[in-house]
């Protein structure tokens, strides 16, 4: 296919809308001035010669063969002049028009130049009866050099010359309004190929005041913006997984050398701390997985009519011998009956990502809250502890992936970042909201609320 650039393309078309409004309609113009106008010439012209020969009868029926009565100034342009002669040929009179302007220093070259293009026309004179008694030769100038051929010439001048100013304008604003479309057009083009070759992130060069251009150049920075996001998302979980993963293996690798070379006895109260290695290893793998469950809570969910009730009790009780182990209690509120169009697999992983979240977060001695109940057309779901809270600068980034407070990160058993992530994804699938109120040191309360009303319901 010819392919030509968008520039060369748009002033193409414009230029050529722009020639043929400018060439047709004054050509139309033009052309019905000059036909109206020869029209109208020939027609007063033929008038005139009317009046003429009436005239003209009416003095030879009077008896005047000598025209004197006949004054040469009604003798009109283009009619130079006028001979009467009888029915044999005989001349009578002639009759010249009398230009009472000075004569120009060549008139009389001129005036032969204008006799030998002098149109002829013998019209019959006749008499009161109708009988024909002579003739009048009228000597006309051609339409073409006569006042109003000129005048005519010069209007079609004239509207040339308008004509092409109008064209040289019109080039410059179809120029102009080329390079309006076509520059933030051919930017979004180049940011594009840009973010396809990795460069996500660059400066806003352009903007345009047509909407749908300022839209795609939105969409294409947005794009761009969310590309440069991920893959800083990328680079920081592949350090996080890095790092995570670095001081376990490192453990257990310098544990097992031990054993091997025999410098530890493997020992139950030994092994018991490799194996606390281990398990934290896994953890992290679990954890690691989670990613994969997040990519997935924004697609598809398997639906069905849920009793949350049950699903919320059976979780949090599977979390009872944990939260024994740490010394925290338990306390369930969960109102009974309570059925949810839901996908019960991810609705069991936002319960157990808010549960080992209190787990981790809360030490011994503390209490753990699970409430669940039905309010109005929402089903509400609380997880609240009185673990160690958390800073108010850090709510808003809570459920970012990869995001962790300060005071997790200091602990030894904090995740990668992923839990809440997660949460925020699968209830966002649910069309459910999720938010969370904290205190440093008090304790902090996650709660979802699902509505019954924005699609998937009770
Ligand atoms: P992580 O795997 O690090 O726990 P999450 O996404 O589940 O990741 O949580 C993100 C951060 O939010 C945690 O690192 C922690 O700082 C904070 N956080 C989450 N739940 C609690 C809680 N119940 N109490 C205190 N801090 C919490």
């Amino acid at each position: 296919m010819n392919m030509r650039s968008l520039r060369t393309k748009l002033l193409f078309q414009y230029m050529t809308l722009v020639i043929i409004c400018m060439l047709v309609i004054p050509a139309g113009i033009a052309y019905q001035m000059t036909y109206q106008f020869r029209k109208f010439s020939s027609e007063r012209l033929a008038e005139d010669k009317q009046q003429l020969v009436s005239m003209i009868e009416e003095n030879l029926a009077a008896g005047d063969r000598t025209g004197k009565n006949l004054h040469g100034e009604m003798l009109r342009w283009p009619v130079t002049r006028f001979c009467v002669e009888d029915s044999a040929g005989h001349e009578f009179f002639t009759i010249k028009h009398e230009s009472s302007r000075k004569p120009a220093p060549d008139q009389k070259k001129r005036d032969r130049k204008v006799e030998s293009l002098l149109l002829k026309q013998t019209l019959p004179l006749h008499d009161a009866n109708g009988k024909e008694i002579g003739r009048v030769t009228f000597y006309v100038v051609p339409f073409n050099i006569s006042k109003e051929g000129m005048f005519l010439r010069v209007f079609q001048r004239n509207m040339i010359a308008g004509v092409a100013i109008m064209l040289i304008c019109a080039a410059i604003i179809a120029i102009f309004m080329t390079n309006k479309i076509a520059r933030p057009v051919l930017e979004t083009a180049k940011r594009a190929k840009n973010i396809s070759e990795g460069n996500y992130r660059a400066e806003r060069s352009t903007n345009s005041n047509i909407l749908e251009i300022q839209t795609l150049l939105d969409s294409v920075d947005k794009l761009g913006e969310d590309l440069a996001e991920q893959e800083d998302l990328r680079k920081r979980l592949m350090g996080d997984i890095a790092h995570e993963l670095r001081s376990p293996v490192t453990v257990i690798k310098a544990q097992l050398e031990a054993f091997a070379d025999g410098i530890w006895q493997p020992t139950a109260e030994r092994l018991n701390l490799t194996l606390a290695e281990i398990d934290r290893l896994s953890l992290l793998i679990k954890e690691a997985e989670g990613l994969t469950t997040l990519s997935k809570a924004d697609g598809g969910l398997a639906i069905s009519i849920t009793n949350l009730s049950q699903l919320i009790e059976k979780s949090t009780l599977s979390f009872e011998p944990m939260f024994q182990n740490k010394g925290i209690k338990e306390e369930l509120d969960i109102e009974n009956g309570i059925q949810l169009v839901c996908d019960p697999a991810k609705i069991r992983q936002i319960i157990e990502n808010l549960l080992s979240n209190a787990l981790r977060y809360t030490d011994e001695g503390g209490r753990v809250k699970v409430t669940l109940k039905k309010e109005q057309k929402n089903v509400i779901l609380s997880v609240k502890d009185t673990g160690i809270g958390i800073a108010k600068e850090d709510l808003p980034n809570l459920f970012e992936r990869f995001y962790r407070t300060d005071k997790s990160r200091a602990r030894e058993s904090g995740g990668m970042g992923i839990g809440l992530a997660v949460v925020k994804a699968i209830a966002q699938a649910h069309k459910a909201s999720v938010s969370v109120q904290s205190e440093e040191g008090k304790g902090s309360c996650f709660t979802v609320i699902f509505s019954t009303e924005k699609g998937l319901g009770c």
